[in-house]
């Protein structure tokens, strides 16, 4: 009989030991919650992922970080979910085989309502809420590829000092934020969020597990977790603008998807982005970049359906912003 989730006290927990947890959701669901509780007290920092059932980087991070840690030299805690989502993780896709749902998107949940929404419901009233600080780990997936990134709240300064010593090569400040997402939910109770994005591809790229693990690692010492000071790395782009991948463009038919851009590429406004063809290569539809700007997601599985997003174009940050 496991633990209902939210029965999950973590202060209750000893002291300079780690812990290993499988907390139930409803009667089908079971959280892996890891839990290294310093020796001393401190603050404590929230690390999730696979949100998203195909994105495995942040699993592998999540694993490597924890195996590392010495509770015995920490000053707060190190709180971890490295599958949020295990229907679609077990599935490997994006969306939950059970109800359809995209779990970046219903926080922050019902407890009454879907399987994705009770784990939503779940994972932020019973995990999220406990967090100094929140960093939830995504990529491309099977079917997208993105900047190695970590991305913030560009009008929390919280936000952006530790997206500035995280050491990824990119970083990405989001003017405004929709709601539904898990960093949403932690930015309505005032917790300072990161998220990263990667290669993805359903494969876990030895640099993105590195950007990850050193990121956890760089955040655990800016918030005085663990000792020592941040590795940044040299930041290599600067991005603004709205990241929603629902918010880029999208196909309004099904076809196979020719790209003709590759990530991080500068592009002016009405550059040709991609070409939608059928079965007999015909055109059916081109995408043009919308604004001048950046390539920020580019859909890289080629077969389209109706609806699903193919492109998104951020702004490089002027200069004293
Ligand atoms: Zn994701």
């Amino acid at each position: 009989m496991l633990t209902s989730i939210f029965e999950f006290q973590p202060e209750t927990y000893a002291r300079g030991l780690k812990h290993r947890q499988h907390l139930s959701v409803g009667e089908t669901v079971a959280l892996p919650v890891l839990l290294a509780r310093g020796a001393n007290a401190g603050p404590t920092l929230v690390v999730s992922a696979n949100v998203h059932g195909d994105e495995y980087e942040g699993v592998r991070a999540i694993f490597e970080v924890f195996e590392a840690l010495d509770p015995a030299q920490m000053s707060g805690n190190l709180l971890a979910v490295p599958v949020v989502n295990p229907p679609a993780f077990w599935a490997g896709t994006r969306t939950s085989p059970v109800d359809g749902a995209n779990l970046a998107r219903v926080f922050p949940g019902d407890a009454k309502g879907t399987i994705s929404q009770r784990i939503a419901d779940a994972f932020g009233r019973a995990i999220i809420a406990h967090a100094s600080m929140y960093l939830d780990l995504h990529s491309g997936g099977v079917k997208f590829r993105m900047p190695s990134m970590v991305g913030y709240a560009a009008p929390d300064a919280r936000g952006r000092a530790a997206a500035e010593v995280f050491g990824a090569p990119v970083i990405w400040g989001h003017p405004t934020l929709d709601p539904g997402r898990t960093i949403s939910f932690a930015a309505g109770l005032g917790i300072p969020w990161l998220y990263t994005e990667a290669r993805g591809a359903g494969r876990i790229h030895p640099a993105d597990l590195g950007m990850m693990t050193t990121g956890i690692f760089n955040l655990m010492k800016h918030l005085g977790i663990i000792p020592g000071q941040p590795e940044p790395a040299t930041i290599e782009h600067r991005l603004y603008g709205d990241g929603n991948t629902d918010a880029g463009m999208s196909a309004t038919q099904a076809g196979f998807l020719m790209t003709h851009v590759q990530i991080l590429d500068d592009v002016r406004m009405g550059h040709c982005l991609g070409t939608l063809v059928d079965l007999v290569g015909k055109p059916l539809e081109k995408y043009y970049a919308p604004v001048d700007g950046v390539v920020g997601l580019v859909r890289e599985f080629p077969v389209v359906q109706a609806g699903d997003p193919l492109f998104l174009i951020a702004q490089r940050e002027e200069r004293g912003k």
